[in-house]
């Protein structure tokens, strides 16, 4: 997977990649991530990003051409057009399916807005899809950036140290995971549940899944819906007294 970034603070994203998973991706040439900085695009003397916007009002608007320069040589030294993500809180929100699709491809462009935003005319020429990483407004896309580049390489082949770790992730099934637990045995008076050091494997894997479906009932209830139990899981919720409210929760959000 090649990523390209284009910003106006290059520095901003440099230390994310020399830690942890994220450098060990890129030192086994899992990942490719190279740092653009627009302002080596500008073309006038003082090498402006940024002007006022036409209308008045506050703050600076970047300028196009920059990103476009920027875009272009990208491009020319990736030998392709790669898919091209505008960070932006007007965006499709991200989350974990939006992660999953992203890895499928296999060269991502972002793009981070600064100030005001970008001029539209760079969204409308260039920009494949645009995305927010949430319900609130940052300074910049660089984080955000770094948030998806973060997401999408711990999904990509290899990456993680074990195989399966990633599908026994929050939200890789639509459930939260269950609780999780270490030594010591016990900790300020709360004990490890027994199942877990009884070494039953089925035992073990009843009481996680039923926490997993107790941890999102109480806490994101709006995913309920979208998860699917086999026939045998629905015994077992059943049994535990969960499928009831399951259901309840499958109608109540198809009503809506
Ligand atoms: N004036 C813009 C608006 O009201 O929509 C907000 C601009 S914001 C201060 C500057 C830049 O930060 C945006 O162009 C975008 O690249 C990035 N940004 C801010 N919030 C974001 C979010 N939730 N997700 C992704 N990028 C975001």
């Amino acid at each position: 997977m090649r990523f390209d970034v284009l910003t106006i603070f290059p520095d901003l994203l440099a230390s994310p990649l020399e830690e942890g998973i994220i450098r060990r991706a890129i030192a086994d040439r899992k990942v490719a991530v190279h740092i653009h900085n627009i302002r080596d695009y500008a073309t006038d003397r003082q090498a402006m990003t940024d002007d006022r916007p036409f209308g008045g009002g506050e703050g600076m608007v970047m300028k196009p051409e920059p990103i476009a320069a920027c875009l272009a040589a990208v491009r020319e030294a990736a030998g392709g057009p790669g898919h091209v993500v505008l960070l932006s809180p007007q965006g499709r929100l991200y989350d974990q399916r939006g992660a999953e699709k992203l890895a499928a491809r296999d060269h991502l462009v972002f793009l981070c807005g600064r100030y005001e935003g970008v001029d539209d005319r760079v969204r409308a020429l260039f920009v494949d899809e645009e995305i927010s990483i949430g319900d609130f407004i940052l300074t910049g896309g660089e984080l955000a950036a770094m948030v998806i580049i973060d997401s999408v390489t711990r999904l990509l082949p290899g990456v993680l140290g074990c195989a399966d770790s990633a599908s026994q992730d929050t939200f890789s099934r639509g459930l939260l995971k269950h609780p999780q637990f270490t030594r010591p045995r016990e900790f300020e008076g709360i004990a490890v549940p027994e199942v877990l050091l009884s070494g039953d494997h089925a035992a073990i894997a009843e009481w996680r899944l039923v926490a997993s479906v107790e941890q999102t009932i109480a806490r994101r209830p709006d995913l309920m819906p979208q998860v699917r139990f086999s026939k045998a899981e629905e015994k077992l919720l059943r049994r535990h007294g969960l499928l009831e409210a399951v259901r309840a929760l499958a109608g109540r959000e198809a009503e809506r």
